[in-house]
């Protein structure tokens, strides 16, 4: 169920039982389905706490009335886990405050007790207690494949064969989800033969009628770590053994959801400024350091242009959104002027000047993949009833990695200046806003799948303007009348067929985001 409420999401998410309920003058949508939280991998059993939480909320209210019944017992702080969880650390952690437990990567630990969905408590094997980013472990059991070095779990095809091209070693290897939901795929460097050249080859992980997993008929396995370990031994009908597993762990951290638990406000003397890199609407925006250890983007907002106060009560729940493929919010610096808006640091800048700087360099396959990254994103933020108002390739950045994140997400909510808000201002993003929104300003996920499919436009044209040669209002004229964007050089027909789907006059007739994931997916794959 989707309902539109006055609380802010802080207030659900708030995990001791005193928090006022905030009320704001925007309404935020509020996913109140089972699936609601936000976190990027959270099963259905971890959620039963979040359940419970609002039960108790709800019942406490109750006690603010004069009650004869028993009081109720006092709510518990966080989620107490009766059965501790082993996990083993995926990367190294430096405690960065004294209620933080130091994680390194390899090494066991016990999960107490789950504050959110990010921020678990955790033992360590000298029975040490501290705070850890959700993130940076994983659950310690033979049936998980991402204890295993050779599991990637958020890759496309493109980002597998970059990995591994890097490597460049026969039998470098990794395995990935497979487009099949359940199924997996492994990915394997082959070197150059007497008259064939490097390649990699992708072999599809199956499994036959008694439940069992093979790659090669005649070998079948329980499990696929024992798939793998056969295949590490012998061949047996692949082109190469899986000689060299090629992991990420501790290759690139995460970013953590905040610096650390419940802390958004961050103390401007732990920041130090490097230099400049960009400027935009709301400011001017430096490379910085946090406790001259973190890389972060630092965000002056230029003052009057946003609703401060607003954002603030925000920005709380926007630090928990937390995906790989999201810029991490990590928190404000709100104690001066002009406020500072803390993120995590994007090596490459914007998607836009990525595309128009590398025109005619960049393979069909890494522009899908692009895509393939930004999907991941807002289906997330789908799922999490976020909606981002703003998307295009100018509010993506490129990691070291080339991996694109959005950023910018619901900002424009905050933004004062009409010329921005306004569907008639000369700054509205008309040209990637469906009819809904410039003609009843109707915002939702089906408005995002819209801009969503400019942006995929933008990013096969290389950083094209959409609509290069109208002014808004023929835009808005054409769009009235059926007309919609050329199908760009570069996209395959099957390409523009899913951006097409994007501009579905109806927003229920449009796509959702976990759809197009999949058909994105299904293209990547069978190139
Ligand atoms: P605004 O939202 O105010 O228009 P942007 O967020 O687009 O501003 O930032 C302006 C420029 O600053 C971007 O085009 C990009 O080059 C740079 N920039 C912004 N945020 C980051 C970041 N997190 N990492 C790296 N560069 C960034």
């Amino acid at each position: 169920m989707i309902c539109l409420s006055d609380n802010t999401i802080q207030s659900i998410f708030c995990c001791c039982c005193c928090c006022s309920v905030q009320k704001r003058e925007e309404r935020t949508q509020v996913c109140m389905s089972r699936n609601e939280e936000l976190s990027e991998k959270y099963p259905q059993h971890r959620r039963q706490w979040f359940y419970e939480l609002q039960k108790n909320k709800k019942s406490n209210r109750g006690c603010a009335q004069p009650s004869k019944r028993k009081p109720l017992p006092p709510l518990p702080p966080s989620e107490i886990i009766e059965e501790k969880i082993q996990v083993k650390a995926l990367f190294d952690f430096v405690p960065r405050e004294p209620c933080d437990l130091a994680l390194k990567r390899a090494e066991e630990y016990l999960i107490v007790e789950k504050y959110n969905p990010h921020w678990w408590k955790a033992r360590d094997q000298l029975g040490n207690e501290g705070l850890i980013p959700s993130n940076y472990v994983t659950e310690n059991k033979i049936t998980n494949l991402e204890i295993y070095e050779w599991y990637h779990r958020n890759i496309t095809r493109n980002q597998t064969e970059r990995l591994l091209k890097h490597e460049s070693k026969e039998g470098a290897f990794i395995v990935r989800d497979s487009r099949h939901l359940g199924s997996y795929t492994i990915s394997v460097f082959i070197s150059a033969r007497r008259n064939e050249e490097a390649s990699i080859k992708h072999y599809q992980i199956k499994k036959n009628d008694t439940g069992q997993w093979y790659v090669a008929e005649k070998h079948f396995f329980h499990s696929i770590p024992e798939l793998i370990w056969y295949h590490q031994h012998n061949a047996a009908g692949l082109l190469t053994r899986l000689r060299y597993p090629v992991g990420l762990m501790g290759s690139c951290m995460p970013a953590t959801a905040g610096f650390s638990y419940e802390k958004w406000e961050i103390n401007p003397n732990e920041l130090s400024f490097v230099r400049e890199i960009g400027s935009g609407q709301f400011g001017i925006v430096h490379l910085g350091q946090w406790r001259a250890r973190v890389h972060v983007a630092i965000k002056a907002i230029n003052e009057g242009f946003m609703s401060e106060e607003d954002f603030i009560e925000e920005a709380k729940v926007m630090m928990k959104l937390s995906h790989s493929r999201l810029v991490q919010l990590y928190g404000v610096c709100i104690q001066q002027k002009p406020l500072y808006i803390v993120t995590e640091y994007m090596e490459n800048g914007c998607l836009l000047n990525y595309l128009r700087e590398r025109k005619g360099k960049l393979r069909k396959e890494v522009l899908l993949s692009m895509c393939q990254d930004v999907c991941e994103g807002m289906e997330y933020l789908e799922r999490n009833c976020f909606i981002h108002r703003d998307l295009a390739a100018r509010n993506c950045l490129v990691s070291s990695s080339s991996i694109v994140k959005i950023s910018d997400f619901g900002m424009t909510r905050y933004v004062l200046d009409d010329e921005y808000i306004s569907s008639s201002g000369a700054k509205f993003p008309i040209k990637w806003s469906p009819p809904e929104v410039f003609h009843f300003n109707k915002y939702s996920s089906k408005s995002d799948v819209w801009s969503f499919g400019v942006l995929m436009w933008e990013v096969f044209t290389e950083g094209k303007m959409p609509f290069e040669n109208k002014s808004n209002l023929q835009v808005v004229e054409a769009i009235s009348n059926g007309f919609r964007l050329y199908r760009p050089r570069l996209a395959p027909l099957c390409v523009y067929e899913v951006m097409y789907s994007c501009w579905h006059e109806k927003p229920r007739s449009r796509p959702t985001f976990a759809e197009l994931l999949q058909v994105l997916t299904e293209i990547a794959e069978t190139r």
